[in-house]
């Protein structure tokens, strides 16, 4: 258990460009909300953002449900204008965990534009190197995480009916809302996802390997284990 002094500590770290990569299932959510419990750095889902958009009927929402409905990306240009002004928001001063972005070569291409002469707060401003972490999952697992995977609507909190049950059947632990399910993980829309993350994402795995800046973590051992490997990597060299 951390002590007072090393969680006052974490809140300064400065954390900086973190990028959690993996496909549909592989746990990035569940690990980019335990790293932003740790740092206090925000956590940028795309697909939440984007489900919120579809919520509200925004005119993103309009534009981005059919191709969400389907399993299928959503355009470049709908999605990188969302993230920088996600990205322009104070929150981030200190560095952002990106989880669902970028998922095309041409996404990760237009962030290194972005975040090109970006300076991350740290005691004074400073230039803080993209981290890039990809959690390994095989595929028998995704496809049982994927049909067990239940959220609360209110908090964001994932379960799994098989392997992280809530403690009451089918209500958050934590506010006691129904835990719902997703509509894009029934069986045929997650193959459609699977897919696009071979054809779609595994390149922009290889992108930022040749450029020196992947770190792969091992996804199947217990949730601890990942994000303390996660924290590690991130920390190796980002700390004040
Ligand atoms: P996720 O919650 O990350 O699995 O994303 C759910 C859906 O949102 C995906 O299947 C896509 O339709 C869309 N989406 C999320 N992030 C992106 C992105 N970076 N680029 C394109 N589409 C995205």
């Amino acid at each position: 258990m951390a002590d007072a002094a090393t969680i006052a500590n974490t809140m300064t770290v400065a954390v900086g460009p973190v990028i959690l990569m993996g496909p549909p299932g592989a746990g990035k959510g569940t690990q980019a909300k335990r790293i932003m419990a740790r740092y206090g750095v925000p956590q940028i889902s795309t697909g939440d953002i984007l489900r919120e958009h579809v919520r509200k009927v925004t005119e993103l929402g309009c534009k981005a449900r059919s191709y969400m409905d389907r399993g299928q990306l959503v355009p470049d240009d709908l999605v990188c204008d969302m993230v920088a002004e996600r990205l322009s928001r104070p929150d981030c001063k200190r560095g952002f965990v990106l989880d669902g972005f970028p998922r095309t070569v041409a996404q990760a291409e237009w962030l290194d534009q972005y975040l090109e002469g970006k300076l991350f707060e740290n005691n004074g401003l400073k230039r803080i190197p993209l981290v890039v972490i990809k959690i390994n999952v095989s595929y028998n697992s995704l496809l049982r995480r994927l049909a067990g995977r239940r959220s609360c609507p209110t908090c964001g909190r994932i379960y799994n009916v098989y392997f992280q049950p809530p403690r009451v059947a089918d209500l958050c632990d934590v506010d006691g809302s129904l835990l719902t399910t997703r509509r894009d993980d029934c069986e045929e829309v997650v193959s459609e996802r699977l897919k696009e993350y071979e054809q779609e994402t595994l390149p922009v795995v290889e992108y930022y390997r040749a450029k020196g800046q992947l770190h792969e973590i091992d996804g199947e051992r217990p949730m601890e284990a990942v994000t303390a490997e996660a924290l590690g990597i991130i920390e190796n060299g980002n700390r004040l």
